[in-house]
């Protein structure tokens, strides 16, 4: 049954009004020339890590595949450049955990795998999916999570709407307002194309109303009576407040169905896809060429040209930098994605992965650490959470390492937006208790 198109959002609670900081959002994205070498990890997404298809010496073609695993939940990795493989390696990923990684010495002339070629026409879902994983899809907005894995909508769920996310709201980051800016056609395609396979009648792409140049643009193409005969796909305009683009809170905006603990938006009949995923898969869809590039915002304020940078995926993030005029001052801070979500690293020699928007690297002034004082009981951190839960407990849950109490207050529901952090006058560092206090919940065998 079609549902209506919502004329507004749904009210959705908590959240922060963060600075946008959006610094890059006019200049066209550059793309990089290939690195030297790139350094490929075998985990680049939620699940299995893959095993390298290649050994040192080998001749890899750009887009041939470098890395795949047995495991469902997991997607092949491919080479971004040509050249030979100099090594097997291990690399320490943002978590700390090791993965293998392929090391590619590139020969400059990123020479394509003679085997690409665009994929036979798409008809059903089981074949939508398989594409997505042999092109090495995982959601680029950061999740990693693979793509196929989700396309692959169980028996029984039954999708009535596609939710395409461009909301953007991690302050700096504007590589999917890019993405729409440049190839909104190509985010079109996607849409249709998944649109059609899925059987889906209702199609929102959902912006932050920060981006009004992103809602012309795409209410311009998405009104394209030829392609959209129905009017089946629409821009919903979201309020821009932190966190619009966090999966469950857009489903509520979106649709007003909540999503519960431990469930997905599929169990609302809702599938969330990234732009850039879209995009991406349209792209594949006509070339064949698997995921080897990246668009990725280089901004904050000790780096000298912020710029959007279409790269190589396995590019050293110190040659980005580079790119980008170099740091002006000291980084006293590196993150990996937005300074809401994102984690921070402690080396510029890793390599972007798949799942990178974003490179910032904060000064001093920018990275200094504020005081903690007491809790004052206020409360502001309880109406500032989007999944309604009670951070202040949660902290001295987490404190007393109490399992029980960890439990009773849904930890496991946390996903770790920092809106509590944020919103805290006694600047209480929740986010990192709360994550601890999941891993004391994990250990226990507690996980949900
Ligand atoms: S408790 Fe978790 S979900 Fe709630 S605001 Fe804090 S970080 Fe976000
Ligand atoms: S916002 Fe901070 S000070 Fe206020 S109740 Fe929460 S933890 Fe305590």
């Amino acid at each position: 049954m079609q549902q209506p198109f919502p004329t507004r959002p749904f009210k959705t609670h908590g959240g922060a009004p963060v600075p946008h900081h959006k610094n890059t959002w006019q200049a066209p994205s550059v793309v990089m020339p290939p690195p030297a070498r790139v350094v490929i990890p075998m985990q680049q997404h939620i699940g299995a890590p893959c095993r390298p298809t290649v050994k040192k010496g080998d001749y890899v073609y750009l887009g041939q595949v470098v890395g795949d695993s047995d495991a469902y939940v997991c997607a092949p990795i491919h080479a971004s450049v040509s050249g030979t493989v100099a090594e097997i390696t291990q690399v320490m990923l943002t978590g700390g955990q090791m993965t293998e990684a392929v090391v590619v010495e590139s020969d400059g002339k990123m020479e394509k795998d003679p085997a690409i070629a665009p994929p036979a026409p798409i008809t059903n879902k089981k074949q939508l999916a398989d594409a997505a994983r042999r092109a090495g899809l995982v959601g680029l907005g950061g999740a990693g999570f693979p793509a196929h894995v989700k396309l692959n909508v169980p028996e029984g769920k039954e999708i009535d709407t596609l939710i395409i996310n461009v909301a953007e709201c991690e302050p700096y980051v504007t590589s999917d307002h890019r993405e729409a800016l440049e190839n909104g056609q190509n985010v079109l395609e996607g849409i249709y194309k998944v649109k059609e396979i899925l059987g889906v009648h209702r199609v929102l792409i959902a912006i932050e109303d920060n981006k009004p140049d992103v809602i012309e643009k795409l209410r311009e193409i998405a009104d394209d009576p030829q392609k959209d005969p129905q009017d089946e796909v629409r821009v919903l305009p979201l309020k821009s407040r932190y966190p619009q683009g966090a999966e469950k809170v857009l489903v509520q905006a979106c649709t007003g169905r909540k999503v519960p603990p431990g469930a997905l938006p599929a169990d609302v009949g809702c599938l969330v896809m990234n732009i850039a995923s879209v995009s991406f898969l349209a792209s594949y869809m006509r070339t064949g060429m698997p995921l080897t590039l990246k668009r990725v915002t280089i901004d904050g304020s000790a780096i000298k040209e912020p710029k959007n940078v279409i790269v190589p995926i396995g590019t050293p993030i110190q040659k980005v930098v580079e790119f980008c005029g170099g740091y002006k001052a000291e980084p006293r801070k590196l993150l990996m994605g937005g300074p809401m979500m994102g984690i921070a690293i402690t080396s510029d020699e890793l390599p972007i992965l798949k799942q990178n928007n974003a490179i910032l690297a904060f000064d001093a002034q920018e990275a200094r650490l504020y005081e903690t004082t007491a809790c004052i009981r206020c409360g502001r951190c309880v109406a500032a959470c989007p999944m309604e839960l009670m951070p202040t407990k949660l902290e001295k849950a987490a404190e007393k390492k109490d399992v029980e109490a960890l439990l009773s207050l849904d930890v496991m529901t946390c996903m770790e937006c920092g809106c509590c952090a944020f919103s805290c006058p006694a600047g209480r560092r929740l986010v990192q208790a709360i994550r601890l206090g999941k891993s004391y919940v994990k250990k226990a065998g507690g996980k949900k």
